[in-house]
């Protein structure tokens, strides 16, 4: 595992600062990787007692700490080794991709959940994720090598330098044997086979016709494994099927389901006709939303009302009423809702009291 600026262990506070409830300082030596940096998230850990939260210019932790104070500086180990396997797994499926389909990486994120890669052409993902993982389970070694701009002019690199790293005098070459070379600052496995597996979980399209292709390695890889599994086992259970049998299952179920509205459907409609023609004026009638809907649609020529079952949402038919006074009698008494008449649709937990005033209007 190439790592760096472990060997720092103590330094010195040389700021601190407070903003908006938030403790910043500025370190003497700083050991801590810095989020964003190259593509990567970046370090966490403790300075003293304090847990680092961000690392920028300044580094964000959760408590004060005083400036000019000697601290000491605890570096989270297991997530920086598994940076490193989400890092070095993006050089190896950029260099497939590259290698057998012609298609650049153009862009890099790592978050703190999963990894994405946008590329600028097309490529089979089921066949690079192969590819990919025959890299990792052949063990081949991870080298750091560090270079002038000039003596690496001699090696092919897979992307070119950038001024910034042209102009910094040292380059750094990650070298997986003769797999891949590239220029990159960020943190490595010593072997690919440390990354333990990749798995891209999708594709996306992205602006400027780019596909971003989102993956998971190592422990990630591991706990998407994991939770997918449950989330499979556990649906599966709910059908009393295999998993295997899921997809289907649920499919009929969508069919069966659908079959089933459109039957209530017609029965609703026909019992809504049955009832319209038993209504009494001023009658309010509690009804299954599926049959008031009906109802309140075939019948507007008498005052009734309608509440839908297990709900305040109450349905009023108020032919040759003047809109005006019926919104003002809800208004007074504080009943929301509304309608341009003839139906109106409140809001309302008494409609009783609410109908014996319309019929005094
Ligand atoms: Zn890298």
């Amino acid at each position: 595992m190439h790592f760096t600026r472990l060997e720092i262990k103590s330094t010195r506070v040389k700021n601190y600062f407070q903003k908006d409830g938030r403790h910043f300082i500025e370190l003497e030596e700083n050991p801590f990787y810095e989020d964003g940096a190259g593509g990567q998230i970046g370090d966490r850990g403790f300075i003293d007692e304090a847990r680092v939260l961000y690392v920028s210019d300044l580094i964000e932790i959760d408590r004060p700490l005083s400036a000019g104070s000697t601290v000491e500086i605890k570096i989270d180990v297991e997530r920086r080794r598994e940076i490193a396997r989400q890092h070095t797994a993006q050089h190896i499926i950029s260099a497939v991709i590259e290698k057998d389909y012609g298609a650049k990486t153009v862009g890099f994120h790592m978050g703190e959940e999963d990894t994405t890669i946008d590329l600028n052409g097309t490529f089979n993902i089921e066949e690079t994720e192969n590819a990919s993982n025959e890299i990792v389970f052949s063990n081949l070694k991870v080298e750091e090598i560090i270079l002038t701009p000039e003596e690496v002019s001699k090696y092919e690199l897979r992307k070119d330098l950038s001024e910034k790293a042209i102009k910094s005098g040292n380059v750094r070459l990650i070298k997986i044997e003769d797999f891949d070379l590239n220029a990159c600052g960020g943190f490595h496995v010593g072997s690919t086979s440390e990354i333990g597996i990749i798995k891209i979980t999708h594709p996306e399209r992205v602006k400027g016709g780019l596909t971003r292709i989102w993956f998971v390695a190592g422990k990630r890889a591991l706990r998407d494994y994991q939770m997918k599994s449950e989330v499979l086992y556990e649906s599966a259970k709910i059908f009393d099927a295999s998993w295997m049998d899921l997809r289907s299952r649920i499919q009929k179920s969508f069919d069966d389901l659908r079959e089933k509205n459109s039957t209530l459907k017609k029965v609703s409609e026909k019992l809504a006709n049955y009832i319209s023609k038993e209504i009494q004026p001023f009658e309010i009638l509690e009804l299954d939303e599926s049959v008031a809907s009906f109802l309140i649609r075939i019948r507007q020529d008498i005052p009734y009302a309608v509440k839908i079952a297990g709900t305040n949402n109450v349905s009023f038919s108020l032919p040759n009423y003047d809109r005006i006074r019926v919104m003002d009698l809800a208004k007074t008494l504080g009943i929301k809702g509304g309608g341009n008449g003839p139906i109106y649709r409140f809001a309302i937990k008494n409609p009783q009291e609410f109908m014996a005033k319309i019929k005094e209007i």
